[in-house]
């Protein structure tokens, strides 16, 4: 296939790769037999060798047997930023089984929902997120949990840092298995041998693609072997440098960018139960990470973390931003403080994070036209089209939708065989990010055909926004549109217009919303308006509003 991109990739970078573990798994136990008592995570004060973590996922694993779970069923992950949250994925494979990653911002009804599509049989979450969501969704009869885990944040460290453990007491509930005491109590029992292959999947990664409505992403033991092989010969990144976690790990950008990429290098990665700025930087200058992967809001946070100077990044070579647009001065300004410059990276959930990326040591240049910084160019073995409606390719320079096919595109949707139909025909990924190639390869995003809101990179469907407020008894109609946010890049606001006799201020509707949705998802923003645009056929024009709010 012609490439022209390939011209943009440096000098020594090899185009295509090949694969050299089969699964992901084998990405973690290459790491635990060849260099055991190498650190893997490193959490507060705590220290945990890939044997630490090895034993820990062989624990939790043999528990898992012992209860039932079986080859090829689910183990849903609905825990912060925390050692549990790698050692239940590695146990799920262990199990023979796929790991179901779940954002710990999510509330009830988004838990109910996600439960349920899953058909999760095993759980494992913190002891407080049980206790006040997890438990009440079950006990409601919500999907088929048999088997839950749970641990406290406070697990694994000793430091108890109160800028994010204040009130977090070590309640753990008495209906459920304890996690600390499934890996004391674990001693080395066989477990049932299991056979992954590449085409298994992996993790169950939740995302609306190019509609609103949630689906599991089967992101395969292949694609993930291949993206971590991506991170590791883009970024050049060398064995044991250390790797700063900034980005969720239930997301895809966490879930390679720092678990699968620190597996494959055997880098220390360096994690926080939740992003702090403050408690970030400390660990920063306790353990002079190397490489770090997030959100553009993440790095502005970190840089305007109280007390921080370029001194305390200088560790910090090789930075990469995905997941939303950076803006060109932005990114200067952060270049400015962090000493390095921060490449563009794009991808979607469907493509195990990365699709196209700006190789190490280049600059993305900046389309005069619309101001948009490059996302980069495709990375290995990707083919990247720019199509019309028709799904024809459309000249260089002009603008289409990216259809992207490589080993990194997953097989499809769990248990959505139209949305896969629709979404990824012959496995080739219609993203639904409209952009174009310039005539020296680099790609653009100008556009997305999605209604999706990006509020720093946590993706927002007004759908979904929408239906909580129809359930408030004062609305009548709502409509929900992205506007910009100088922090967050984008926020979530509603129009709303009021049934006859009712009344409600736009306060109390964000209190109502808040309630209900994870934090990322509630209006900041309601107008409430006597009618909202429509076509003739009664559609509300969601569009007509965000433009006119822009
Ligand atoms: P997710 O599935 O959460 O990873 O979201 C994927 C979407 O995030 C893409 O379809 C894009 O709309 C957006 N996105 C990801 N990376 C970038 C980037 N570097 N620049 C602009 N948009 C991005």
């Amino acid at each position: 296939a012609d490439r022209p991109w390939l011209a943009r990739y440096p000098q020594d970078t090899p185009t295509d790769i090949t694969v050299e573990h089969a699964t992901a798994l084998d990405i973690f136990d290459a790491a635990a037999t060849t260099h055991p008592n190498e650190t893997f995570l490193h959490y507060f004060d705590g220290t945990l060798t890939f044997a630490d973590i090895d034993h820990a996922a062989r624990a939790v694993a043999h528990t898992l047997r012992n209860h039932g779970f079986r080859d090829g069923d689910r183990l849903a992950l609905y825990v912060q930023n925390n050692p549990a949250f790698i050692i239940g994925m590695i146990a799920a494979w262990k199990a023979g089984g796929t790991a179901v990653a779940i954002n710990p911002m999510n509330k009830t009804r988004e838990l109910t929902y996600l439960l349920g599509d899953s058909g999760a049989v095993a759980l494992l979450t913190l002891d407080d997120l049980y206790t006040d969501i997890a438990k009440p969704v079950i006990d409601s009869g919500a999907g088929s949990v048999h088997t839950v885990i749970t641990c406290s944040a406070l697990d694994f460290q000793t430091r108890n840092d109160e800028r994010l453990f204040t009130g977090l007491t070590r309640t753990h509930p008495d209906d459920t298995l304890d996690l600390r005491t499934i890996i004391d109590d674990y001693t080395g029992a066989d477990l049932p041998p299991v056979t992954l292959t590449a085409d298994d999947v992996a993790v169950l990664a939740y995302t609306s693609g190019t509609t609103g409505n949630p689906k599991g992403a089967m992101n395969t033991h292949g694609n993930f072997a291949f993206n971590a092989q991506t991170y590791r010969d883009w970024t050049g990144l060398q064995p044991g440098e250390p790797i700063l976690g900034i980005a969720p790990l239930f997301h895809i950008t966490g879930l390679v960018g720092h678990i699968m990429f620190a597996m494959l290098t055997r880098a220390p990665l360096i994690l926080a139960h939740r992003f702090d700025p403050a408690v970030m930087l400390d660990a920063i200058r306790e353990h002079k990470p190397v490489f770090t992967i997030g959100a553009i809001t993440a790095f502005n946070a970190l840089a305007a973390a109280p007390g921080a100077t370029p001194a305390d990044f200088t560790s910090l070579r090789v930075l990469y931003s995905g997941g939303a647009p950076i803006a060109p001065a932005v990114g200067d300004r952060l270049e400015h403080i962090f000493g390095a410059y921060i490449h563009n990276i794009y991808g979607l959930t469907e493509t195990n994070s990365p699709s196209h990326a700006v190789p190490l040591g280049m600059r993305a240049p900046v389309d005069p036209v619309s101001g948009a910084l490059s996302v980069g160019v495709p990375v290995f073995n990707t083919i990247v089209r720019v199509v019309d409606e028709n799904g024809d390719d459309v000249p260089v320079g002009e603008v289409g939708e990216f259809l992207t096919s490589g080993p990194q595109v997953v097989p499809g949707y769990w248990n959505k065989p139209e949305a896969t139909a629709k979404s990824i025909p012959g496995g080739a990924l219609h993203t639904g990010d409209v952009g174009f190639m310039d005539t020296d390869g680099w790609f653009y995003v100008v556009d997305r055909k999605k209604d999706m809101i990006n509020a720093s990179g946590y993706k927002v469907w007004p759908r979904e926004v929408e239906d909580v407020l129809y359930t408030h008894p004062a609305v009548r109609e709502a409509a929900v549109v992205g506007v910009p946010d100088e922090y967050r890049g984008e926020t979530v606001k509603a129009y709303v217009s009021l049934r006859d006799g009712q009344s409600a201020n736009p306060d109390e509707l964000i209190a109502y919303c808040k309630t209900q949705l994870a934090a990322y998802k509630y209006p900041r923003h309601i107008d409430i308006v006597d009618e909202l645009p429509k076509t003739v056929t009664g559609k509300i024009l969601r569009r007509e509003l965000r433009d006119n709010t822009n």
